[in-house]
């Protein structure tokens, strides 16, 4: 019943029912897959399929475990974050980590023990989570997920079953993008370029006027250099406005669902994870204006170079990317591809602030040649 909550994911949902379904839950499952995918909430799922009481296998959504579940608030589930904004899993977490893993479960099911972005874990934690591990506590599955798994020391890897999470396919995307937020086919298709066909990161880039803002990009990219920088500037800067006033409202509302009777150490902790994951979800929303701009060269590279017209991800600007394309010089469209992929580097690795974002798009606008008569 609750794995159906997962959707577009159909080989891990299989794996792991299955796994369950035998009796055969491993020590340690390693989830694989982007950031967005879904992840997360199929580690939750497959910790309360674990743990429920009623039904072999799944959850069932009534019995004790199952409702401690639904209201975030399960004794033997703990999720753990990487601390502060750049910093990583620490030891003095791997150790709180030890430590409830030899407690009893409270509710007489299974523990589980998240640990998100694992691959940011330092030498000194993975030593010492390596040694949870050989000796497994009993009844505690370790959840460990992350983006990129060649940044987990092998020794850690080798001890966990790997599941891995795909992007969607556009005939998922679709229907589902319609159903959800009744999204038309053509903006499901930007939508899904956009976000590399994840389907969160989509439905979120929808509710901020995401269409208009891609709309404005490109018809800023289509006018070329001697379109006006100034407008583009301020349209862009309205929409950092807008996405400043999201995170304001997320921020809210994680504070909010902080669980009830912390102490100073424990609001700090969750403090630094709010920071952390808020800080994560600004870049990726940033990187969608990128991704833009990305998509925008990609097709001119590729019509430049003789590509199929069925390829071009903004078939919207079709007509416009077919001129464009024809008064380009050679290497033109690579060369700005290159300084966009310079920028989304900067960003992943910079700080995650209004001021930054600003800035990099002037450079980047600058880069392209846009600062011609405004
Ligand atoms: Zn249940």
């Amino acid at each position: 019943m609750i794995w159906e909550k997962i959707e577009g994911q159909p080989s891990a949902v299989e794996y792991l029912r299955r796994s369950l379904a035998r009796g055969r839950t491993a020590h340690a499952y390693l989830f694989v897959g982007p950031e967005g995918v879904g992840k997360s909430l199929c580690a939750r799922l497959f910790a309360q399929a674990l743990s429920c009481r009623r039904q072999d296998g799944d959850g069932c959504g009534s019995c004790p475990s199952c409702r401690a579940f639904a209201q975030s608030a399960h004794p033997d589930f703990r999720s753990f974050s990487p601390r502060g904004v750049r910093g990583g899993i620490v030891i003095d977490q791997i150790r709180e980590i030890d430590r409830l893993a030899w407690l009893a479960p409270q509710m007489d099911g299974w523990k589980a023990i998240v640990i998100d972005r694992a691959e940011t874990m330092n030498d000194e934690a993975a030593n010492a989570f390596l040694k949870t591990l050989e000796e497994p506590p009993p009844r505690t599955v370790f959840l460990l997920l992350t983006s990129r798994p060649d940044g987990i020391v092998a020794t850690v890897r080798s001890r966990c079953q790997t599941v891995r999470f795909h992007p969607w396919a556009f005939s998922l995307m679709e229907p589902f993008l319609r159903e959800r937020a009744g999204i038309g086919r053509e903006e499901a298709w930007a939508l899904h370029c956009a976000t590399g066909g994840l389907p969160g990161a989509a439905l979120r880039t929808a509710e901020e006027k995401f269409t208009a803002t891609r709309a404005l990009v490109l018809r800023a990219l289509a006018a070329g250099r001697f379109g006006s920088a100034r407008e583009l500037m301020a349209e862009a800067s309205a929409w950092l406005d807008d996405l400043e006033e999201k995170h304001r409202r997320r921020a809210a509302a994680l504070e909010k669902q902080r669980p009830p009777g912390l102490d100073p150490q424990g609001i700090k902790d969750e403090e630094e994870k709010e920071e952390a994951y808020l800080a994560a979800e600004k870049r990726a929303d940033f990187d969608r204006l990128l991704l833009i701009v990305l998509s925008w060269f990609r097709d001119l590279e590729l019509l430049g170079a003789g590509g199929q017209r069925e390829l071009v991800v903004n078939q919207d600007q079709l007509a416009a990317l077919e001129s464009r394309a024809g008064g380009l010089r050679p290497g033109a469209a690579a060369a700005a591809l290159a300084r966009v992929e310079t920028s989304r580097r900067a960003v992943r690795l910079g700080g995650a602030g209004r001021f930054t974002y600003q800035l990099t798009l002037e450079n980047l606008f600058l880069q392209l040649g846009f600062w011609g008569p405004g």
